[in-house]
């Protein structure tokens, strides 16, 4: 015996790599861009992660958004496991699917149609292909730093992952599928009037993070997201409010909510399934009514409205309706940004923080970012510092400097309170 403590999450993660690519089943959770070794998390509850060490964590990526009322909430455990008992798939239409396509209907103004699906990747894929039926025409939009998952045509100058691993359009999508994808500056409107002044009648769609959480967190301007819903009507493309992430995370009616926009479609994910694999699309009806079975563009899915991730999502969409729900969610993030903001002053640091509704972002920069190219400008390599002096101090962030970061209402004041020590502990370890 050498009398040295070997960690499990090494253990582990050196077992991983044998069978698993890279060790992970998605890429940024194999800390690539920040050194060292992921942490394999046992269990969870409340604000709280356990990893294989047992070392408890405060966790603000929340399963990457899905959490928004914690960990394994008890009511929505066992709705979980009253579902699996009656059967884990059919493969055949249930009641649930009904009341869960009617709950997103009734939150969501924009939405009269809804189709649900497996992942959020399954989502925009499946509005993309929808926006090109309806209007007849290939062209998409989107823009740099915007993640929209992983189909083909969606992988070009991406976020998330792509941005991390610096290699934001990812090899294995043919040239000819690319080249219908036309990418812009996020919040850049002379850009938006260019491109639809010059192809406006060969744009199916344009598809946004109507607030971006995929390059760390950027909020659009007014103007922005105004005019690009002028413009879609303007010229008669789709508008794509993706918001997997943003979905019942920064206020009840998402960002079409916040900032009083109507997409045409908009795609969700996460915390619509509770923690279990689930995405939507929907919106107007003259659009949905052009997918199979009623129409010409075609989608299906053999776990689509899966029962058990059907309870898992309707009980956290009852439990979010709750009154006050938001209110708690948007206070407590507003606590742990200023924490963040103030401990970083006192400490000297060229540091920022904010957020919106539920989701945060840090920034090693002077100002708030509102650009791609403004948070490229940050500090990474004092990030990376930071993030392992957070995660020694009990505090698990995003392992990357392009991810947004998540809170719980189970973040309460002496969660919060516990992570600003941690946040003073990190910045002296970093000195
Ligand atoms: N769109 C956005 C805005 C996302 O943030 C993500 C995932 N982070 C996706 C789509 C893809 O969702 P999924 O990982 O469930 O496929």
């Amino acid at each position: 015996m050498s009398g040295v403590v070997v960690s499990q999450n090494e253990v582990l993660f050196e077992r991983a790599q044998k069978t698993i690519p890279g060790g992970v089943n998605s890429p940024v959770r194999a800390f690539r861009s920040v050194g060292g070794t992921p942490r394999f998390f046992k269990r969870a509850n409340g604000p709280y992660v356990w990893d294989a060490d047992d070392k408890r964590y405060i966790d603000y990526i929340g399963s990457w958004g899905p959490a928004v009322l914690g960990h394994a909430h008890p009511e929505v455990i066992k709705a979980v496991q009253d579902a699996a008992v009656g059967g884990l798939s059919f493969g055949a239409p249930t009641e649930g699917e009904i009341v869960m396509a009617e709950t997103l209907c009734e939150m969501l103004p924009s939405m009269e149609q809804v189709r649900l699906v497996s992942s959020g990747t399954e989502a925009t894929m499946s509005a993309i292909r929808l926006a090109r039926g309806f209007t007849g025409r290939d062209t998409i939009v989107k823009f740099e730093g915007c993640y929209h998952g992983h189909a083909d045509s969606l992988l070009v100058k991406a976020g998330s992952g792509l941005l991390t691993f610096g290699n934001p359009t990812s090899a294995g999508v043919p040239e000819d599928f690319a080249k219908h994808t036309r990418v812009l500056d996020y919040n850049n409107v002379e850009q938006l009037h260019e491109l639809f002044k010059a192809s406006g009648s060969s744009i199916a769609c344009v598809i946004v993070e109507p607030v971006a959480g995929n390059m760390n967190l950027i909020r659009p301007s007014h103007e922005f997201l105004n005019t690009l819903r002028e413009l879609c009507t303007q010229h008669g493309a789709v508008l794509i409010f993706d918001e997997v992430m943003t979905g019942f995370r920064v206020g009840p009616q998402g960002v079409q909510g916040v900032y009083g926009i109507t997409p045409d479609l908009t795609t969700l994910g996460k915390i619509i399934g509770g923690g279990m694999p689930m995405g939507a699309f929907g919106g107007r009806k003259d659009i949905m009514a052009c997918i199979a079975p009623l129409g010409p563009v075609y989608q299906a899915g053999t776990l689509s409205g899966n029962p058990v991730a059907v309870a898992a999502g309707l009980t956290t969409m009852c439990l979010l309706k709750q009154e006050g729900f938001y209110q708690t969610l948007e206070a407590q993030t507003r606590k742990l940004v200023e924490a963040f903001n103030q401990v970083a002053y006192a400490h000297g640091e060229t540091f920022c923080a904010d957020s919106i509704g539920g989701m945060f972002g840090i920034y090693f920069s002077e100002k708030v970012p509102t650009t791609f190219a403004e948070v490229s400008a940050s500090n990474r390599d004092r990030f990376n510092k930071f993030f392992h002096a957070m995660l020694d101090a009990g505090v698990y962030l995003a392992p990357s400097a392009y991810e947004a970061g998540f809170v719980s209402v189970t973040h309460d004041d002496a969660v919060i309170e516990a992570t600003k020590v941690a946040i003073d502990r990190a910045f002296a370890a970093i000195k």
